[in-house]
């Protein structure tokens, strides 16, 4: 049932009450540059948060066989996040309403080049609207977001009349794995969110993302011999010529896909990383490229990484060196599928409600041609998975920053549709 005009009113004035407050927290883990495998300090500060606000506290490790024998899970390279995943726990005092997992992960993409930023990647500035920092908009400002909403409702004396998991997980933007470990470990609920930066939009499709690396071989000699080697790097370059075929082919069945119709360009290969030689005077014998491919819901890993597999060999094949010496492939990071949320659920029509409230606007979807966490309740929970989240600029790009107009409106939504979706109770009971 929609909220009472008066309730909704007093939670949109407790967002505002509380802003400051959010905003401090959100730069406090922009500070914290939480890269892939340092995420132990943020979690130890967020185990604090949930621990101050009276929710009991779970902290775990991942499993590496449960999650190796999921089809959902993806490898462990040697460059795996160790940090724990931590969830906090709020039981209502009367379990009456639909239970809900809020989500985010707080693992952040490298800075590169700090030259070129226009400050500290780790500032958390705030320059007029926006908070500018790596992983300010992916996604701090939604995992401070998860709390404040929480947050808000206790401003007014209530709480959730329903169980809510607030889940911190790692590995979101490598692999996936902390999500699907929550899962793993027994978490599910009515319904999840995680406010991804979506530009104020809900996700209706996006991508599963597979990464490899290739490992292409030469034969090292002096480079007065050169026609008597093979050059590892110079192979690798037609390899990657060989892939781009591959996403050109995929691009071309985008008709397919009626979520992915419209996008100019959905599938995305994208060459990551390259290292290989030893000296500007011999013949590299080795090199090694970490690529990331995306892939249409509905298109399983294990198949995408089979055609990726045909389409490497077939070039070898015709190659008078690689014929001989195959390239390698390893997947080393993703290996994780994409989904398309269900119209019709319950959940999305109170969220549009919520949105429609704090923004004055109904609630778009849209298509998101990158790798989301919401997978894992999409795909194995099956419960409406809802990613919906602050407008930004720049993620995984230099100047990353988040918009805090829209991430206050978006703070809104989530308070009114947490109250909505679980219903709420008086933190203090009135019965004697
Ligand atoms: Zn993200």
């Amino acid at each position: 049932m929609a909220l009472a005009k008066e309730l909704k009113d007093k939670l949109l004035q407790a967002v505002d009450d509380g802003f400051d407050a959010q905003l401090e927290y959100t730069k406090n883990l922009v500070n914290l540059a939480s890269l892939r495998g340092q995420e132990y300090a943020i979690q130890d500060l967020v185990f604090e948060q949930f621990q101050s606000r009276g929710m009991k506290v779970d902290r775990f490790d991942m499993d590496r066989e449960a999650i190796l024998a999921h089809p959902g899970g993806s490898p462990f390279s040697d460059s795996h996040s160790d940090a724990p995943i931590v969830v906090g726990i709020h039981h209502p005092r009367e379990e009456t309403g639909r239970s809900l997992i809020l989500n985010a992960h707080l693992d952040v993409v490298p800075a590169g080049p700090g030259a070129l930023w226009s400050d500290d990647p780790f500032s958390g500035r705030i320059d007029g609207s926006w908070m500018y920092g790596r992983g300010s908009a992916d996604m701090k400002a939604g995992a401070a977001a998860n709390l404040a909403a929480m947050d808000a409702l206790r401003r007014v004396g209530l709480q959730p009349a329903a169980t809510v998991y607030v889940q911190s997980v790692v590995e979101e933007e490598s692999t996936g794995n902390g999500t699907l470990m929550t899962w793993l470990r027994g978490y599910t609920a009515d319904a999840a969110l995680i406010p991804e930066p979506t530009d104020t939009k809900l996700v209706r499709a996006n991508v599963g993302v597979l990464w490899f690396q290739l490992k292409v071989q030469g034969v090292p000699v002096h480079v007065s011999d050169m026609g008597e080697g093979a050059n590892a790097i110079d192979a690798a370059y037609g390899v990657i010529g060989a892939l781009r075929g591959l996403e050109a082919d995929w691009n071309a069945r985008k008709d397919e896909h009626a979520q992915f119709r419209d996008l100019a360009h959905p599938i995305n290969l994208n060459i990551g990383k390259i290292a290989g030689g030893d000296w500007a005077s011999s013949v590299p014998a080795w090199c090694e490229i970490d690529c990331r491919i995306s892939i249409y819901p509905g298109v399983t890993a294990d198949e995408a990484e089979r055609q990726i597999r045909e389409c490497v060999a077939e070039f070898a094949r015709n190659d008078a060196f690689l014929a001989n010496n195959p390239p390698e492939i390893v997947i080393n990071g993703f290996h994780a599928e994409g989904y398309v949320l269900d119209p019709d659920s319950e959940a999305e029509t109170v969220l549009g409600r919520a949105h429609d409230a704090a923004f004055d606007a109904p609630l778009q979807a849209a298509t998101l041609p990158g790798y989301i966490d919401t997978r894992v309740y999409a795909l194995y929970n099956q419960i409406p998975a809802l990613c919906y989240g602050p407008a930004s600029r720049n993620a995984h790009g230099v100047d990353e920053c988040v918009d805090l107009e829209s991430l206050r409106r978006i703070t809104k939504a989530m308070t009114l549709f947490i109250a909505e979706w679980c219903g709420t109770e008086p933190i203090e009971s009135n019965r004697v």
